[in-house]
């Protein structure tokens, strides 16, 4: 089969890769009907994050099952599927508190590489969730959104206790912190700041909900959103980037009792404890335990009440994989989907 590697930063090439077959009689081999670049894929891409060797790319995925393992019982080869970026059990008591990301035998995807033909998802009972039916194709994009970006918003919103009527503040325009936007709208929120400084991101904002635009970063952004809640700051804040700057923003932004739901994967950050003590500020976040959301948001997706795959605004060709991490990263593209 075919596959996205990452040979050395910005050094993406799309090979020849053994195929997957069953290692596990729990394991399930997956074709994909789509695949794509994620903003974490920018990290190691840039250098940010060390590669070792030729790497295999891609953690999100949806598709058809092929094979499974001799144990496994809840899908079968036909099924569309989708899964999240860590493989987990769901039956440990990590997943069934609903942090699946942490299943005391999870398995990262990343390892594996889903920017391919096809893909071995271990732990399938546990990690894949099947779709009603075959899904038409234009359902396709939302369905891979669900594996992690929309999975991930949705935790971000859920962390940072979002509730009907309350203020909602979202720093991060990537994918992530849009569909944070979409999720904070469908969970109720009575006014969703959303900061970006790109019109076309503006524009998918205030389409999946954002009442209100704040274009300055930073201590400027802060104030900003102080302005827009009579000086308190909002009752929750997404923080969906991963820098200091990013997270410093978010928490300055929340009211004092006020939540912070990071899901920006952390890059260097440093917290301040004597100003966190006095912000009395609530922080959770973390890789995103997509997985406990799967069901309610394949449901949401089949029935047409979102479309979370309008953040892809560039498809291509699995083999043009290169050009998809080239233009997220330049940010002419949101994200990129590649069809295998
Ligand atoms: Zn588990």
């Amino acid at each position: 089969m075919r596959g996205a590697i990452l040979h050395a930063p910005r050094d993406i090439r799309v090979e020849q890769r053994e195929d997957p077959k069953i290692e596990q009689p729990t394991d399930a081999i997956i074709q994909l009907a789509a695949t794509c670049v994620c903003g974490s894929d920018l990290w190691p891409y840039r250098g940010i994050e060390p590669v070792d060797g030729p790497a295999p790319m891609g953690h999100e995925y949806a598709g058809i099952v092929e094979e499974v393992g001799a144990e496994v019982r809840t899908v079968k080869p036909g099924q569309f599927v989708i899964g999240s970026f860590f493989a987990s059990d769901n039956t440990c008591e990590i997943c069934q508190a609903g942090y699946q990301t942490s299943c005391i035998h999870r398995q990262p995807i990343g390892a594996i590489g889903t920017q391919a033909e096809y893909a071995r998802i271990p732990l399938a009972d546990g990690t894949l969730v099947a779709t009603p039916g075959v899904p038409s194709d234009d359902l396709v994009p939302s369905l891979l959104a669900a594996s992690d970006v929309l999975g991930t918003g949705w935790f971000g919103a859920v962390a940072a206790d979002v509730r009907p009527g309350k203020t909602v503040a979202v720093v991060g325009d990537g994918a992530v912190g849009l569909l944070a936007v979409l999720a904070a709208n469908q969970l109720g929120a009575g006014r969703i700041i959303a900061m970006s400084r790109h019109k076309p991101r503006q524009k998918l904002a205030l389409e999946f909900g954002a009442t209100d635009i704040v274009t300055d970063r930073g201590d400027a952004g802060v104030a900003a959103v102080k302005d827009l809640t009579g000086g308190l700051g909002a009752h929750s804040v997404i923080e969906a980037v991963g820098t200091q700057e990013s997270m410093m923003q978010a928490i300055r932004s929340a009211r004092p009792g006020g939540h912070i739901g990071y899901v920006g994967v952390a890059h260097d950050v440093e917290l301040p404890g004597q100003e966190l003590f006095f912000s009395h500020a609530h922080l959770h976040g973390g890789p995103a335990p997509v997985r406990r959301f799967l069901p309610e948001l394949i449901e949401l997706i089949w029935t047409r009440a979102i479309e979370p795959g309008r953040v892809f605004d560039l498809t291509l060709p699995l083999d043009q994989a290169a050009e998809g991490y080239r233009a997220m990263d330049e940010r002419r593209a949101i994200k990129t989907l590649l069809r295998p």
